[in-house]
């Protein structure tokens, strides 16, 4: 790769995360390029202050170009539905963090079994519409945003949800439609950063998601609600502060589930990724899925830094700028290798 050449640079799909990644490049002094198709690539246009290339994708030819130009990439969460993680192993272009753990997030069901070996409690799954004795939430394959998923006690009504993804090409049996234990809690989507450098997981933060329309049922009639099954789809992002006794739960959960990558998904693992919990009434914290890379999240920080970075460098930091920090510091000390795959 060219990182000596032409100097290391970081690519990022234009969409989800990418203002905060430009910007924290820019703060580490490490070059971004966003690409995507045209039309995404105009919103970046209309800010002046931002300093990255822009380029227009046209499959992973692009992303072989970028390589060449120096540039590793940084995935978020635009990547893993638009790229699409399989065509990650058709591209010579490094990427920052795990290349084979993104394949595993785009696979509900290998995603929880990677949660259930790190030992992080889940909600429970059902096999089959008829076993199911509680409400559950019906998820289609793919990071929809939590599109046409729909909460349900009702078998029959699960088994139509089933034959309505099969006609419509959602899923091609109905094993692949996930019917999970819906968990009644508040959700807290917990951030961390992996650093090989340092050889420590980093908390950087939580979040909640604010989705439509179950956030928006709450300010309906309560006879309205009640005759709506809610969506799920993400809108925007609120900071949480869970309380501190947690943080040592949130800290385990994040440290097992780095050594259960490492273990089960290629041997390395560095940089963001995201537990999106649950947490019960007697403060039980359940994971009911994962992100390996940054989550949208992390932009609730993207002005002012995270508080929780403040804890490991001594001044609030966003993540954008520690995955900068991260990637300078490795082709500094000759250590890309440990961050790259
Ligand atoms: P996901 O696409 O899995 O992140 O799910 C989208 C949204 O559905 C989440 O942000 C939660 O609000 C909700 N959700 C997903 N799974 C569960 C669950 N097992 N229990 C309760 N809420 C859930």
């Amino acid at each position: 790769m060219n990182y000596e050449k032409k100097g290391l640079g970081m690519a990022v799909f234009a969409s989800h995360s990418a203002l905060q990644l430009v910007l924290g490049g820019m703060e580490q002094g490490v070059r971004t390029a966003l690409f995507g198709p045209e039309d995404r690539l105009e919103l970046y246009r209309r800010f002046p202050a931002l300093s990255c290339e822009l380029v227009r994708y046209a499959g992973t030819e692009t992303l072989d170009g970028l390589a060449d130009e120096g540039f590793v990439l940084v995935p978020n969460g635009s990547v893993v539905e638009y790229v699409r993680p399989e065509n990650l192993f058709r591209t010579k272009i490094k990427v920052f963090g795990s290349r084979a753990l993104l394949g595993i997030e785009a696979d509900q069901r290998r995603k929880m079994e990677l949660l259930r070996k790190a030992g992080i409690p889940t909600p429970k799954e059902f096999s089959t519409p008829w076993l199911v004795d509680r409400p559950v939430i019906v998820k289609f394959p793919g990071a929809r945003g939590g599109m046409d998923y729909e909460v349900t006690d009702d078998p029959q009504r699960i088994s139509d949800l089933q034959i309505w993804a099969l006609e419509r090409r959602i899923v091609k049996g109905p094993s692949e439609v996930m019917i999970q234990e819906y968990l009644i809690g508040t959700t807290v989507y917990a951030h961390y950063f992996h650093s090989p450098i340092h050889n420590r997981t980093e908390i950087t933060g939580f979040d909640i998601r604010y989705e439509s329309d179950v956030d928006g049922l709450r300010r309906a009639p309560v006879s309205i609600a009640m005759r709506r099954s809610p969506t799920f789809t993400v809108v925007g992002n609120i900071p949480v502060f869970p309380r501190e006794r947690l943080l040592e739960t949130f800290l385990e959960y994040g440290e097992r589930f780095v050594e259960t990558v490492k273990r089960e998904a290629g041997g390395k693992f560095a940089g963001p990724f995201c537990l999106e919990c649950v947490v019960d009434s007697g403060l039980n914290v359940f994971a009911f899925e994962f992100s390996g890379r940054i989550v949208a999240g992390t932009n609730v920080y993207s002005v002012h830094g995270s508080p929780y970075l403040a804890l490991y460098f001594g001044r609030p930091m966003t993540v954008g700028e520690r995955v900068a920090l991260e990637l300078k510091t490795a082709a500094e000390t000759g250590s890309l290798d440990e961050v790259l795959t």
